[in-house]
């Protein structure tokens, strides 16, 4: 028994003979927060889509909480607790904030769990409490279409964890966001760290400087290096490969 969150060994992914993904090996400790990084064509987005199971890999094996979740349908992964957040946010925009996390929170009511009376996680998290985790409370009653960029990739956020996820995989949260906006969401991705395990995909290095403990480097579908921004930055690896971009 594994006592890492996820554990991956020897993913090859390849789309007609093409590797996306090149005997990668990867691993993460329960409540960390790695951001992985890496040039265009790296195979980061490949790399979070055979977590959540939407593509399979070729070979190799993908060990959630010490579970190989490798042939295990995309709806059932994130039932074990994988949530993914995509680049672009996916709320109702003509639903208040406090209706897309109402929404959200419900969506994981077994039919089961409401005969038996039981309460999941998810159902006992408050719409009210992820208004607050999320910095969204005075807008609570605003319709999301009104939210500010950076707002509704909060708003995402909320709606990922209503789901209690155990891992969170997070693309890209603050492509376009100012500088404010950017502070805040990587304020939010902190303290969600303190109860989650979170990978996050970025490009933003002062957003990853801001966030990262540990950074993980792809390149051509493997790890190239990993370990913290100052060693990451100083590897002539990640220099090489960032100056042939
Ligand atoms: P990144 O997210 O790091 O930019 P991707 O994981 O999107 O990289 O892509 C890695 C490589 O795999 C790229 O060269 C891309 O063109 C290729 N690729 C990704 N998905 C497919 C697919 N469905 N079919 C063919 N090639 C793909």
């Amino acid at each position: 028994m594994t006592s890492k969150i996820l554990e991956i060994q020897d993913l090859t992914v390849s789309f007609d003979g093409f590797r996306a993904l090149n005997h990668l090996t990867f691993s993460m400790n329960p409540g960390e927060l790695r951001v992985i990084i890496g040039p265009n064509g790296a195979g980061k987005t490949t790399f979070l889509d055979v977590i959540t199971g939407k593509v399979q890999p070729t070979e190799g094996r993908v060990l959630f909480q010490g579970k190989d979740i490798r042939k295990i349908p995309e709806y059932r992964i994130a039932r074990l607790g994988v949530g993914r957040k995509f680049q672009t946010p996916r709320v109702y925009l003509n639903l208040t904030v406090a209706e897309n996390l109402d929404l959200a929170v419900n969506r994981n009511k077994s039919v089961w769990g409401t005969l038996m009376g039981q309460a999941t996680g998810a159902e006992r998290r408050s719409v009210g409490g992820l208004l607050e985790t999320v910095g969204l409370t005075p807008k609570a009653h605003l319709a999301a279409a009104l939210l500010s960029h950076g707002e509704k990739q909060r708003l995402e956020i909320g709606m990922l964890v209503a789901q209690s996820p155990t891992l969170l995989l997070v693309d890209e949260p603050v492509a376009g966001l100012t500088d404010e906006e950017t502070e805040n969401v990587g304020d939010l991705l902190l303290a969600l760290a303190e109860s989650h395990s979170i990978i996050v995909i970025e490009h933003d290095m002062e957003f990853v400087r801001q966030i990262a403990r540990k950074v993980t480097v792809l390149h051509q579908g493997s790890v190239l290096c990993e370990g913290n921004m100052d060693q990451i930055q100083n590897d002539p690896k990640v220099i090489e490969v960032y100056l042939g971009e």
